[in-house]
């Protein structure tokens, strides 16, 4: 991993997180609805009707891997609305589960040490929702941290998105 970053040495912090982000997870190409039709080979640690999780290729921490669902119906987190409330609580409950087998972090451990969420366009470059889950944090490097600082504008946790979800629906309701 040392030799991918000495690239990005004299770049700027700002196209230093583009490049970064280009170079690992998010690639221009849309890789996770081939993984999720099982055209292109992943390391999978979940799968059921809705979701595939799998090992992200460039790992943030110790434990790092993406949960997609696999319709990809939705392109990204920003375009996420009341309607995906359900959806969300199922991935961030996968999530929860993996990262306590994976990591093995109890829910109480997750909330100072995992990462649970999203980047956001333009950052977000696979047009396929992708939920990175990260832990333990204490083991990120730099670049990681800023890559996935939590609710900055480039990335969103999952807790942050559900509540702003929660309070739609609620809006909804009351209408
Ligand atoms: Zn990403």
């Amino acid at each position: 991993m040392a030799c991918m970053f000495e690239k990005f040495a004299d770049q700027s912090p700002v196209l230093l997180l583009r490049d970064f982000v280009l170079a690992s997870c998010c690639r221009s190409q849309n890789p996770f609805a081939r993984i999720a039709r099982k055209e292109d080979p992943a390391e999978v640690v979940f799968e059921d009707d809705q979701f595939i999780a799998f090992w992200d290729s460039h790992k943030a921490s110790q434990t790092h891997f993406l949960i997609v669902p696999k319709d990809g119906a939705v392109r990204d987190a920003s375009l996420l609305n009341a309607k995906h409330v359900d959806m969300l609580e199922a991935m961030i409950a996968v999530a929860r589960q993996l990262i306590r087998e994976e990591a093995r972090l109890t829910n109480n451990q997750q909330r100072t040490q995992a990462i649970l969420g999203f980047h956001l366009p333009p950052v977000a470059k696979v047009p396929h929702l992708h939920m990175h889950c990260i832990a333990p944090r204490v083991k990120m490097g730099w670049r990681a941290r800023l890559l996935f600082w939590p609710d900055s504008p480039w990335f969103v946790t999952a807790d942050t998105l559900l509540r702003r979800l929660q309070e739609k629906q609620r809006a909804h309701i009351t209408i």
